[in-house]
C-alpha cells in the first residue's frame, strides 16, 4: 500500500472553537469512517494540526487559535487518534513545513497522499502545494474536505484539481479500492 490519509486541522478551535466553521460538521462522519477503514487495511494514518506560538505569522491574521498545549489544538473527540497512528504539529498553512511529514512518508514509502480536513482552500492546499513540489501524488475526497463557505471549497477542489493534478473523489470510492485490494 503506497497511499496514507493525512488529517488536517480537524481541531477543536476549527470545528467549536475560535475559528469555528459549522460546515466542518458535514465531514465529521465521512472522515471517521474513512479512518476506520484505513486502519484495517494497513493504510497509514496522519494527523497534522496546529500547535501555534504566539509570533507565528498566522497569529496577526487570524487571531489567536490553536496555541499549543491548548484544549484548543487537540483533534475534536469524534477523531481521536489510535494507538498506531502519527500526530504531527505544525505552525503555518503547510503539513509539510518543518513537521517531518516528509521524512515520515518516505519511511513508509508512500507515494500518495489522501488529504481530508479543513480548509480545502487554505491548509489543505498548501498542504497539496508542497505533496506536489516533492513528488507525491495526490486523493482529495471532497466530502472529506470543507471550507468556511462553498464557494471557498469549490474554487479549491478546482484550484487543487488544475494546478496540482489532484484526483478529486469521494470516501466511497477510496474505501471500495482499498477492499477490492486485498
Ligand atoms: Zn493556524
Amino acid at each position: 500500500m503506497d497511499e496514507a490519509v493525512l488529517v488536517i486541522d480537524m481541531l477543536n478551535d476549527f470545528v467549536y472553537g475560535s475559528l469555528r466553521c459549522d460546515r466542518a460538521k458535514r465531514i465529521i462522519p465521512n472522515i471517521k469512517r474513512l479512518l476506520e477503514e484505513a486502519r484495517k487495511h494497513g493504510v497509514p494514518v496522519i494527523y497534522v494540526g496546529d500547535a501555534h506560538l504566539p509570533k507565528d505569522p498566522e497569529i496577526e491574521l487570524w487571531g489567536q487559535h490553536a496555541m499549543k498545549g491548548t484544549e484548543g489544538s487537540k483533534t475534536i473527540a469524534e477523531l481521536e487518534p489510535q494507538a498506531k497512528d502519527f500526530v504531527l504539529e505544525k505552525r503555518t498553512y503547510s503539513a509539510f513545513h518543518e513537521t517531518g511529514l516528509d521524512l515520515l512518508l518516505r519511511q513508509l514509502n508512500v507515494k500518495k497522499v489522501i488529504i481530508t480536513g479543513l480548509h480545502t482552500n487554505i491548509c489543505d492546499r498548501h498542504t497539496a502545494a508542497d505533496a506536489y513540489f516533492r513528488g507525491y501524488k495526490i486523493k482529495i475526497p471532497e466530502d472529506c474536505v470543507d471550507s468556511f463557505t462553498e464557494k471557498d471549497h469549490l474554487e479549491g477542489l478546482e484550484y487543487l484539481k488544475r494546478i496540482y493534478g489532484a484526483e478529486i473523489t469521494n470516501s466511497e470510492e477510496i474505501i471500495k479500492a482499498w477492499k477490492t485490494r486485498i
